[in-house]
């Protein structure tokens, strides 16, 4: 007999990329799910902002959120270090407060489960001595969870073949990678990244079990393939299960409270007449591809919300760890009068927008986006079709799902190290705002709203697969209660 409800510990890594998604599946597992959850978010820094923005992200009292104290780990890195080293050590660094944090919980059952994201799986050992199940949550789509599982058995020569002759690789079940859309790793076999990635790939198909952010019907191919007998299933130790769109849903604020003055302005604009351009947390361009931005927007002559950071010429992701950093008001770094000349048809934040209710918004039509997985999937939700723009990790992979699989937008022709120049951006913006084939993908991309809608309903697949998962923990639960009892 279940003697309580399964206790689930959720282990977030730094970036509000990372935050948002493990946030909103443990909103999912408290209130659908029957879960009881703790949430641990690790953060790089001390300023308030990560958690303000973590409040309004999660509005369930139920939810135990635990801040891990903020770790700096500048003095252990080596120059210029990839974003995953930076994450991966802070990690590290955050599993002591981490276990005696958890042996330590006393108001809840000890927990059944750990879910961990793909920068958490050195907690994975940890949970496992504790006798917890453990999970890995890619918050993010099925094929890249799939390209991830398949490279955990890879065979290097085809691995090099991939980065040499630049030949497709394939993926049993699942799209073929292009070499134009592959993941960094990929494109240096036995260097010291494809070494650690696939360090990570053994470790996540070891885990009792594979949760991804996506649904069924979006990506059919790849969930097949997934599946404990599919063709990639064989390769996992445990079941991988779609249980999204899980998005960051719309927090209204307590007693109405004061309005942001963007979505005051979007107020009074036109249904679906607005083009929102954001990179995600932590996109960053350089000087002169802002500039043509600017530029572009005001030859486009469509109405506007540009969410700026100040430049950085050599790191795409070079804001990551700085949502913290607070505003810039100056805004020097863009083209002079740009603000002035486009008063009235757009409005430039700095720093960090209110995506979600921008998003939702329904004077918004369009999204310029760097195709991060949380952007796509709230762009997904609210009907809106996308300009794919994108800048690192597995956003490439993104970019051609949404342009080329699923008709939801228009790619820019990005090239590494190229600057997109004003006349293309204008040229994007339009085919999404104005042109005919914009018409058609916000058809498409609303047909793909609803079916998101379906997969969460009750009798839709990801609740269904989220409720096994469920009860695996009970089973769990029932079988560590059982050894307990004299
Ligand atoms: N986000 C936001 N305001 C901003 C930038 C980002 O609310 O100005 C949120 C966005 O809604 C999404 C998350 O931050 O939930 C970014 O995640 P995503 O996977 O799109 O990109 P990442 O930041 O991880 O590259």
């Amino acid at each position: 007999m279940v003697t309580s409800k399964p206790h689930a510990v959720l282990l977030a890594s730094p970036g509000m990329g990372h935050i948002i998604p493990m946030v909103e599946l443990g909103k999912r597992l408290l209130t659908h799910h029957s879960f009881h959850v703790t949430i641990f978010v690790v953060t790089t820094d001390s300023t308030t902002t990560t958690s303000q923005i973590l409040q309004q992200t999660s509005n369930l009292s139920s939810l135990n959120i635990v801040h891990v104290p903020p770790i700096d780990v500048s003095h252990k890195l080596p120059p210029n270090p990839p974003l995953a080293v930076r994450i991966g050590l802070t990690m590290l660094d955050s599993l002591p407060f981490l276990r005696s944090s958890i042996t330590s919980i006393n108001n809840l059952p000890p927990p059944s489960a750990l879910i961990v994201d793909m920068f958490g799986l050195q907690a994975l050992p940890m949970a496992r001595d504790l006798s917890m199940l453990t999970y890995v949550y890619f918050a993010t789509s099925a094929w890249f969870s799939g390209v991830t599982v398949y490279f955990s058995v890879s065979d290097k020569k085809i691995m090099e073949r991939h980065a040499e002759s630049r030949e497709p690789l394939s993926i049993p079940g699942c799209e073929s990678v292009r070499f134009e859309d592959t993941l960094e790793p990929f494109s240096s076999p036995g260097g010291e990244m494809y070494e650690g990635y696939l360090e990570a790939a053994k470790q996540i198909v070891a885990a009792d079990g594979i949760l991804m952010n996506t649904w069924q019907d979006l990506e059919p191919a790849a969930t097949k393939a997934l599946r404990e007998n599919g063709i990639l299933g064989r390769f996992t130790k445990g079941e991988v299960y779609a249980v999204g769109p899980l998005v960051r849903s719309v927090v209204k604020k307590p007693g109405g409270g004061k309005k942001d003055a963007v979505l005051q302005w979007l107020d009074g604009q036109p249904d679906e007449s607005v083009i929102y351009v954001s990179f995600g947390s932590g996109g960053t361009m350089s000087a002169n591809q802002m500039r043509q931005v600017a530029l572009g927007l005001e030859l486009s002559q469509q109405r506007f919300i540009w969410v700026v950071r100040p430049p950085c010429e050599d790191d795409a992701s070079g804001a990551f760890f700085d949502v913290a950093s607070g505003v810039d008001s100056t805004m020097s770094y863009l083209p002079e009068g740009f603000v002035k000349r486009t008063e009235g048809l757009g409005v430039v934040v700095s720093m960090w927008a209110p995506q979600a209710e921008i998003l939702q918004h329904p004077a918004t039509g369009g999204f310029v986006t760097h195709c991060g997985w949380n952007s796509v999937l709230e762009s997904v939700e609210n009907g809106v079709p996308m300009v794919a723009w994108p800048l690192y990790a597995e956003q490439k992979m993104n970019a051609f799902v949404l342009s080329e699989e699923l008709g939801v937008a228009v790619r820019m022709a990005e090239k590494d190290g190229e600057v997109v120049g004003r006349e293309k951006v204008a040229e994007v913006v339009r085919r999404v705002m104005v042109d005919k084939e914009g018409v058609g993908m916000r058809k498409k991309v609303k047909e793909l709203k609803l079916s998101g809608e379906k997969a969460l309903g009750i009798f839709g697949s990801s609740h269904h697969s989220l409720s096994e998962m469920s009860k695996e923990c009970e089973v769990h639960l029932q079988a560590s209660d059982a050894k307990l009892s004299p």
